[in-house]
């Protein structure tokens, strides 16, 4: 059944070098889908990100190349077009690359100008789908992203637009809010922001949020509060990131998830990355 499902089995020709874009999830491995632990195992070199986990590097074979290619401290380290340029000369010489991204490839992840490179070189590519930060934070929280009776939809959003000055439709976004959830990435280092312009545009001080950071690692916090409490909260309890933000209703509806999960996902996570160390 694997072989069947895996799209590289019918890239006979390894001359020509391959590109697989993988998303990698939230944090563990184990979240991993099946194709994208087999394009890892068959990569000559994987170029990651700073958010992909140790414990997925941590599956490679031993003589797989590997490059981070990622930012620290919010400062990006290596400019978009250097990654893509990357990605186009290790194809051309033959090689099967995986460009490994945190969470899903097709959500803010900078797929497209990658593509669009790959594209212009006549390198070919697939990409595989991961799972994404909202989604591992709310199986590994209990918090639901839906719910029948608050919340009809979903809007993943981010208040880091391209252009640092600019910020979203607020007034659209908090209209939508009354049975929606909305969920903000890239968002922790304006919580500040986001709660004002919420109570700015005319959402309740009440208004249910919550702050998960390192979903889905040994490492995951949850903080559930309202646009009143939820920055002194993040603050005391010095959320560092990769956090997401989710409001609305469904903050509300939390599910007692059994913790022994995110142990047991914990403790997989340590384990492999001391063994990577080692
Ligand atoms: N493509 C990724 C998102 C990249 S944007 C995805 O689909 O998840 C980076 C943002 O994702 C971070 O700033 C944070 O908001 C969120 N994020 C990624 N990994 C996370 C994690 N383990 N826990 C909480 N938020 C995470």
């Amino acid at each position: 059944m694997i072989r069947l499902i895996h799209s590289l089995d019918s890239k006979n020709n390894r001359d020509a070098g391959f590109v697989s874009i993988v998303g990698a999830g939230p944090g563990d491995a184990e979240l991993l889908t099946i194709k994208a632990f087999k394009a890892l195992q068959e990569a000559d070199i994987v170029l990651f990100d700073w958010l992909v986990d140790k414990s997925i590097l941590a599956l490679l074979g031993e003589k797989t190349e590997t490059e981070f290619v990622g930012k620290r401290c919010g400062k990006h380290s290596m400019h978009q077009d250097v990654i893509c340029d990357l990605m186009v000369k290790h194809a051309l010489s033959g090689k099967r690359v995986v460009r490994l991204k945190g969470g899903d490839p097709a959500i803010f992840a900078r797929t497209v100008e990658e593509t669009q490179a790959l594209e212009k070189h006549n390198v070919e590519y697939c990409i595989i789908p991961g799972i994404t930060a909202a989604s591992g934070a709310s199986a590994s929280s209990g918090i639901p992203l839906t719910h029948r009776d608050y919340s009809q939809s979903v809007i993943f959003t981010t208040a880091s637009l391209k252009n640092v000055d600019s910020e979203p439709n607020w007034k659209e976004l908090v209209h939508k809010s009354a049975k929606q959830t909305l969920v903000f990435y890239m968002g922790l280092g304006k919580l500040n922001l986001i709660v004002n312009r919420l109570k700015e545009y005319g959402l309740e001080d009440s208004f249910p949020i919550a702050v998960i950071d390192n979903a889905c690692t040994i490492n995951q916090s949850v903080m559930t509060g309202t646009l009143h409490d939820i920055v002194r909260k993040s603050i005391c309890n010095q959320i560092q990131g990769p956090a997401i933000i989710i409001c609305g209703e469904v903050v509300q509806h939390r599910q007692n998830v059994s913790a022994i999960t995110t142990q047991a996902l914990g403790k997989y996570a340590l384990n492999t990355t001391e063994s990577a160390l080692a």
